[in-house]
């Protein structure tokens, strides 16, 4: 299944082609796309019972999506979460927890946006696998991660760095909060949609040129596992957003450093589910 937010309002994603929940279901569910992972088994329940009874769909511009959780009470984002991103960083792998901040709700938008590049900053991509909490989550088991996720979206972290590495100690949700710095999109698909939700491929170009590729079986925290160690100290509410760290080749890795500038596009692509689209403004 895929679940979208259009226009503001829950909409089911039916062979590419938007069916309104409110309407759809006559109100059993409203517009309130943060609404529904509250009551996700139940609406799951309900899409699946429903589909063949639909109307058909509707074709819409993916400019008017909006992130399929745009409101969670919690994001949390981790760090240092593939081998090679650690070592293009500089630092030393994690071994039992990820380093962990969020980046502030009010930076969350939809998949397709222009973002206004911070005055003097310097701003970098990371691709990363996006999970949206579908159940009540905490100090549960590895092996029962997956049943706790709704889903699956991409993710850009867009970082300023300046503001994140300045101070005594790193400043990494601030400089990873400014307006438009955690777009998420195009959509939530379902893990049993994937052929295998543990191996899926990242992509990220900058002007039409690759600058990150990987996949996700190369994380050291796999989704299940970074759920089970997330929950150990902070419960999960379902709607909630993790973001699960990116891998190599962003541009404070490169020699010299390579920062976005004003014109630049971004297009971030995860396979299975995706892509967003970020172009950069002064
Ligand atoms: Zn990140």
């Amino acid at each position: 299944m895929r679940i979208a937010n259009l226009s503001g309002r829950l909409t089911l994603l039916i062979d590419d082609l938007a069916v309104d929940v409110e309407k759809a279901s006559d109100g059993l569910f409203s517009a309130d796309t943060q609404a529904v992972y509250g009551r996700w088994e139940e609406f799951r329940a309900w899409a699946a019972a429903a589909e063949a009874q639909l109307p058909r769909g509707t074709e819409f511009d993916p400019a008017d999506l909006g992130s399929p959780a745009p409101a969670p009470r919690q994001l949390i984002a981790a760090g240092l979460n593939y081998r090679d991103h650690a070592a293009e960083a500089g630092f030393e792998l994690p071994d039992r927890m990820p380093p962990v901040f969020t980046k502030f709700t009010s930076s969350i938008t939809g998949p397709v946006t222009e973002v206004s590049l911070p005055s003097g900053g310097h701003t970098d991509w990371e691709i990363e696998l996006v999970v949206i909490v579908g159940a009540p989550t905490h100090r549960i088991a590895a092996k029962d991660g997956w049943k706790h996720v709704a889903g699956l979206a991409v993710g850009q972290d867009l970082s300023e760095r300046i503001t994140q590495l300045d101070g005594p100690s790193p400043q990494f949700s601030l400089g990873k909060s400014f307006p438009g710095f955690a777009p998420i999109g195009p959509w939530l698909v379902t893990p049993d949609e994937l052929e295998n939700p543990d191996d899926l491929e990242l992509r990220c170009t900058l002007n039409g040129e690759q600058v990150q590729k990987s996949r996700t079986s190369e994380m050291i925290f796999s989704v299940p596992d970074l759920l089970a160690r997330l929950s150990s100290v902070v419960p999960l509410s379902p709607g909630d957003v993790i973001f699960t760290g990116t891998p190599a080749g962003v541009g404070i890795g490169q020699n010299p450093p390579h920062w976005i500038s004003v014109g630049d596009e971004l297009v971030s692509t995860i396979e299975g589910i995706g892509e967003l689209r970020q172009r950069f403004t002064g």
